[in-house]
């Protein structure tokens, strides 16, 4: 799960970040309102949205008086933002977050990321900021500092003062640096996130060490311990099927292509994807109905399907193993005839009683077209779009 900036720096400042003081705003009326509390020359009006490369976007704006917030304000509010990272469909801007300004000195780069390999976290340092970090991993890859942090004693004091260096931090802002290191590795591990970055980290003109930007991602599966993140998700932010997915346990990311994919197990539901594609169509999803998905799930499972707009035929493919083909095929023809399925529907069962299975498709009176293999399978529902 991904958060916003402002709520990212909230949940830092508990942890002895430095940030800026900052308002979160839905409304023009509002933003010039938090000019005027904030009492600086300069603020920050920034969209939030779980994207980045807002600043490049324009989606980052200097201001120096409430008319300019509230004019900046109106401009932004409602508008789709595109950015690289948002695909282009892009987002729509639904809250800004106005922020004391800063005087930038210098940008670096800082994160924590969890690495499986090392099976640790391990903080990135650059004292090139700015740039985008994976353009920096490319081409100048020296200029990144890593550290593993230690699971259960944290970040040494030596790995602090050795990445402030690197950052080209001394004196009193090596001391800043490092308690503002520790204080985002401390959150990183007990807010059990995935990722926290902070880009640009920066030095102001006045000496200051401090976040100006901060991204934090957090382990979907223990979001059950923290209940206070877990309230910070932004539904807006997310796809309304993948959404609806999650209320039913189903696996579903939505894709750009045209065919509906319906799958059990996650493995299975990749190599679906694959044959799709070698096949010269385009998975609309994927979706992972689970090993013992029951014909409920399936119902809802086509209705998010065939939700998507892009969907032009819909491919099952499932693995009878804790469930029965038979079961498998009544809840698919179930959910066909309850959903007036209106576009090709290609059915491949394997498994357990997949003979009773095929013959239930087949006896149904839908027109589906069963398949008994998975290159036969997408081979028919390339063709049935077509
Ligand atoms: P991103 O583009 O989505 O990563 O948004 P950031 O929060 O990183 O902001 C983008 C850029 O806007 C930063 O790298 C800064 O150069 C600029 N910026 C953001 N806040 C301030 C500020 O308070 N003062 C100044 N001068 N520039 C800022
Ligand atoms: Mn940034």
């Amino acid at each position: 799960m991904n958060i916003h900036e402002y709520q990212a720096k909230q949940l830092l400042a508990k942890f002895g970040v430095p940030v800026s003081r900052g308002i979160a705003c839905t409304s023009t009326d509002e933003v010039g309102k938090a000019f005027a509390t904030l009492a600086e020359p300069l603020a920050v009006v920034k969209v939030q949205i779980h994207a980045g490369g807002r600043g490049k976007a324009g989606g980052v704006k200097l201001v120096r008086s409430a008319d300019e917030a509230k004019q900046v304000a109106a401009g932004l509010l409602g508008k789709t933002i595109v950015t690289h990272q948002t695909g282009p469909e892009g987002r729509v801007v639904k809250t800004l977050y106005v922020e004391a300004g800063s005087d930038i000195e210098r940008e670096m780069y800082l994160a924590v990321v969890m690495d499986r390999s090392a099976q640790a976290p391990v903080v990135i340092a650059a004292a090139e900021g700015g740039m985008d970090i994976e353009e920096l991993a490319a081409h100048k890859p020296e200029a990144i500092a890593r550290h593993r942090v230690h699971p259960v004693k944290g970040l040494q004091a030596f790995q602090a003062r050795a990445l402030c260096k690197h950052l080209g931090l001394s004196g009193e802002q090596a001391k800043a640096g490092a308690r503002l290191l520790g204080g985002l590795v401390k959150a990183f591990m007990e807010l059990d996130c995935s990722l926290a970055e902070i880009n640009p980290m920066i030095v102001t003109k006045q000496g200051e060490v401090k976040a100006l930007d901060a991204k934090m991602s957090f382990d979907d599966n223990a979001l059950f311990r923290h209940q206070d993140v877990a309230e910070l998700r932004d539904l807006n932010e997310e796809d309304p099927k993948e959404v609806e997915a999650k209320k039913f346990d189903l696996n579903y990311i939505a894709l750009h292509g045209n065919i509906g994919c319906m799958v059990n197990g996650a493995g299975l539901a990749m190599a679906t994807m694959d044959v799709i594609q070698l096949k010269g169509g385009a998975p609309a999803n994927f979706l992972d109905v689970g090993g013992g998905a029951n014909k409920q799930q399936v119902t809802n499972a086509f209705k998010i399907l065939l939700s998507d707009k892009n969907v032009k035929g819909i491919l099952v493919n499932i693995f009878g193993g804790i469930m029965k083909c038979d079961t498998i095929a009544e809840g698919v023809i179930a959910a066909a005839k309850e959903t007036r399925l209106n576009v090709p529907l290609v059915v491949r069962l394997e498994g357990t009683n997949v003979e009773l299975g095929r013959k239930l498709l087949q006896d149904s009176g839908l027109n589906l077209h069963t398949a008994t293999s998975l290159d036969e399978a997408a081979e028919k529902i390339v063709a049935a779009i077509r």
